[in-house]
């Protein structure tokens, strides 16, 4: 059995209407009655989790969930549960007991697809006969589908083999390895102010230096005020300079065009984040009127210094940029607040605390609000007008910020 903790698994969700057999279904696929199950529609209230080891995949975390047509006000809180649950997951099986898909079904499929999140949906109670019309919708619709009883046992083994091939298997991306190669020069800008810990760096900046180095590239640091120097240097141009964000506009008057140039927080916000999803979210800066509600999120709890930067510097930086009156609110911690939706923004932090995964939830759920989301880094950049030249040396997010403008 492998020893992945559980946050890194990937998560497959069952999701579905009351009573649409989602707990039997939970209980055939890892061989055991973990659930309670019941003919009486709601039994799953919480969502119930388990790992397992699926093979030939490896290991993953399965969900049950309540059901989407859940009534009432705690049904209304069971559903938020199962929207960030749907966040949280890598795979949905969309459990149908077989019947017409009801309109709340079909728009749970098609948030799945645009949240970018791969689904099957399960036949249940395929003992009872074929329902041609379900089949019909979902060919015509190009769903993949999958007929399962749980009363006698079929297709259960082929579901497990079907998901285990249809998993999405995710590659880290590099922070900074597939932009230079050996004998580059890399130059990174760290100013020495009094917001910089004292007698370190930090984690992004000694990431950015392990993982040049493993490149045989050749790394400069430097302050921001020794730039120019160091510029006068060097017998050829740098391949890259990585700055500081709250340097950047020192920095671009330093630096020719003609050296690419961006920062720390974006290549952070590539590495653990959406970097293209951010640049979209740039537009809703723009667009944000007086009273609106913005929310700054950081990922870890950190002694607030007198120029705090997620509760000083980046609320007003926000006013005077839109010159509104924005209503702004500062959360810390592991978990967004459960009212993401009444926001207009969420600017993020770089979220160095976080594993990929727990950054890529955080996005989900933004996305799956109608929230657009951008991070420290993209803001601040953008706000300094240092946007789109830090963004010049990554295509994707390149093309996303021509995409809004
Ligand atoms: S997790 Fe966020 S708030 Fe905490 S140190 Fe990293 S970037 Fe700053």
């Amino acid at each position: 059995m492998s020893n992945a903790a559980q946050s890194e698994r990937l998560h497959i969700a069952f999701i579905g209407k009351r009573n649409a057999g989602k707990s039997s279904l939970v209980n055939k696929f890892i061989g055991q009655d973990l659930v309670i199950v019941s003919e009486i529609p709601g039994t799953t209230t919480d969502p119930v989790k388990k790992s397992m080891e699926l093979l030939p995949f490896g290991p993953v975390v399965l969900i049950d969930t309540a059901g989407i047509d859940d009534t009432g006000e705690l049904g209304e809180k069971r559903i938020i549960k199962t929207i960030k649950i749907i966040s949280e997951a890598d795979f949905a099986l969309v459990v149908e007991p077989r019947e017409k898909l009801s309109e709340q079904e079909r728009n749970l499929i098609n948030n799945l697809k645009e949240l970018g999140l791969p689904c099957l949906v399960i036949i249940n109670k395929s003992d009872l006969g074929i329902n041609y019309e379900l089949i019909d919708e979902l060919n015509s619709a190009g769903i993949k589908f999958h007929p399962v009883s749980c009363k006698n046992d079929e297709g259960i083994y082929e579901l497990k083999e079907k998901v285990s091939s249809l998993l999405p298997s995710e590659e880290n991306p590099s922070l900074i390895g597939d932009l230079i190669k050996q004998h580059d020069i890399i130059v990174l800008v760290v100013p020495i102010d009094l917001g910089a810990p004292k007698g370190r760096l930090i984690m992004p900046q000694v990431q950015t230096i392990r993982e040049a180095l493993d490149e045989d590239a050749i790394v400069v640091v430097a302050k921001d005020k020794e730039l120019r120097a160091v510029l006068s240097k060097l017998s050829q141009n740098p391949k890259l300079i990585v700055t500081d964000s709250q340097a950047i506009m020192r920095v671009i008057a330093d630096v020719p065009d003609e050296i690419q140039l961006t920062t720390f927080s974006i290549l952070m916000a590539r590495l653990k984040g959406d970097l293209p999803e951010y640049v979209r979210g740039l537009k809703r800066i723009d667009e944000l009127k007086n009273g609106d509600k913005v929310l700054i999120a950081e990922a870890c709890s950190h002694h607030a210094q007198e120029d705090d930067i997620g509760k000083v510097k980046i609320p007003r930086w926000l006013r005077l940029h839109t010159k509104k009156n924005l209503e702004i609110d500062v959360v810390n911690g592991h978990d967004f607040p459960e009212n993401i939706s009444e926001y207009k923004l969420i600017v993020h932090c770089g979220g160095c605390m976080l594993t990929r995964k727990a950054m890529q939830v955080r996005i989900k759920q933004a996305k799956y609000m109608n929230v657009p989301i951008v991070n420290y880094g993209v803001a601040i950049s953008y706000m300094h007008g240092a946007v789109p030249r830090a963004l010049l040396p990554f295509s994707e997010a390149f093309a996303a910020w021509k995409s809004i403008n």
